[in-house]
């Protein structure tokens, strides 16, 4: 384990609270050599557009970039699921020496005639880039062919970092916000951006909503429809829940429309509570949305409280490393696990920035480790020398944890079960205290980061 180094180019984006100095450097492309964790750009530009349910998506590029279907990465959908097939326009070396654009016009044209979609995004990918396709023009006269907004989003892979793709996916959405009708929209109406719908969460918060009379107008992109996005432009208010995704849109609707934003998280008791409180106090001249407010919190807290008591008394002093997408959910599930008795010893993110990440040292504990764009090898070394006892991560965490033999809880965008809202924390807790607590570990040792044997502490 000693001999696990920290690469030189990677000695900024680690910190222990308490020991090192406090000057965190994030935002940078990832070090060479160090496999870094993160998406590309491409990646992060369709996590934020595929849950748009009645839009077609075609990638322009090698089957490759197209694997990371629907299958894997689902988001629920009340109605069409034109968003569930995976479409690309397969680029081979005759493409890359004579160009994609033809393949790509004849694939998408013939793609929306099939299917009828309300919009379609075409997505730019690494080889793109490269051979330089003219894929704004090709949208262009689909857009007049066909009748509906065909749109580029601009997310080579290599030109940037995930949020780069965040960015792209953006400036799609700000195509089509304020392109609708906005004569129904209600005076009481908020936007939710950045929730996506993976396992029925925007249904669960948009209950909350609406209980507190509060009218959700759209929610980008959660089980979106395009029609909704075309007239988000209608809300009073735009609620930001993954802030590292959809702060860019929430300024630019502020900027163009005038509507203000506010930061919140749907994760464990404390956030989601200030998530309906903070939306009440905004329509404070209609003080019976606090009332109503109240009333839910406590309806839905007293509801989950007895046997998230029950967890906390089983996991008391146990560890957790996080590492997730954003900083500012890395927050939620430190106080969520505070809640059920558990430390943090390690939280990290792939996207945070350098206020994420002093606020994240700010509700630390002293000895926390604090990563940005961390690699397998960090994490692994972080985890045993600090004997987390669970990880709680994405689809990529998950065989880290396993090697070294402890518990692993998927917090991101490929789970099935909502972890969002009052029932999510119920769910969060259970799946923590049963991996946590699983007979399994009694017959697998603990290993080190390579691998060997240390046995259980
Ligand atoms: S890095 Fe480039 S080639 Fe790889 S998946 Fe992303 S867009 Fe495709």
């Amino acid at each position: 384990m000693e001999n696990l180094k920290i690469l030189e180019d990677r000695k900024g984006q680690v910190f222990e609270k308490g020991k090192d100095k406090f000057d965190l450097l994030c935002g940078v492309k990832s070090a060479s050599g160090a496999v870094s964790q993160r998406a590309c750009v491409f990646c992060g530009s369709r996590v934020v557009l595929y849950p748009i349910t009645d839009a077609l998506h075609l990638v322009h590029g090698p089957i490759g970039c197209a694997a990371y279907t629907w299958d894997i990465r689902g988001s629920l959908s009340s109605g069409p699921s034109v968003n569930r097939m995976s479409f690309s326009t397969d680029l081979r070396e005759l493409d890359v020496v004579y160009g994609g654009a033809d393949k790509l016009y004849k694939a998408a044209s013939s793609l929306i005639d099939k299917h009828s979609p309300k919009a379609a995004f075409i997505y730019s990918t690494c080889i793109v880039g490269l051979i330089g396709d003219d894929v704004e023009s090709v949208c262009r006269k689909l857009t007049l062919e066909k009748g509906i907004p065909v749109i580029h989003v601009d997310s080579e892979g290599f030109k940037g970092t995930k949020k780069d793709g965040y960015r792209a996916a953006c400036e799609a959405l700000a195509k089509l916000v304020g392109t609708g009708d906005i004569s129904g929209v209600v005076p009481v109406s908020i936007n939710i951006l950045g929730e996506f719908n993976l396992a029925g969460e925007a249904w669960i918060i948009r209950d909350y909503y609406r209980r507190m009379g509060v009218n959700v107008n759209a929610v980008i992109t959660g089980d979106a429809r395009v029609e909704d996005i075309k007239r988000a432009h209608g809300a009073a208010l735009n609620v930001v829940q993954c802030s590292g995704s959809m702060t860019y849109l929430a300024k630019i609707m502020e900027e163009k429309y005038k509507i203000p934003y506010i930061r919140v998280s749907y994760f464990g008791l404390e956030d989601m509570t200030s998530a309906l409180y903070d939306v009440a106090a905004f329509f404070k001249d209609s003080p019976e949305i606090l009332e109503r407010a109240k009333t839910v919190v406590k309806g839905e807290v007293d509801a989950i409280m007895g046997e998230l008591l029950k967890y906390r008394n089983e996991l008391r002093g146990k560890k957790a490393a996080l590492y997730v997408g954003g900083a500012f959910k890395a927050f939620s599930l430190i106080k969520a696990l505070r809640v059920i008795g558990m430390d943090v010893v390690l939280a990290g993110s792939q996207t945070g920035n350098k206020e994420d990440y002093e606020d994240l040292k700010k509700i630390s504990d002293e000895g926390t480790i604090i990563i940005d764009d961390a690699n397998p090898q960090e994490l692994s070394r972080f985890i045993t020398e600090k004997k987390a006892d669970i990880l709680i991560g994405g689809v990529k965490e998950r065989p880290i944890a396993y090697k070294i033999g402890i518990g692993f809880c998927d917090h991101n965008h490929e789970r099935k079960t909502a972890l969002a809202g009052y029932e999510g924390m119920l769910n969060f807790a259970r799946e923590v205290y049963s991996s946590v607590m699983s007979p399994v570990w009694k017959f697998v040792p603990r290993n080190d980061a390579f691998g060997g044997k240390r046995g259980r502490p």
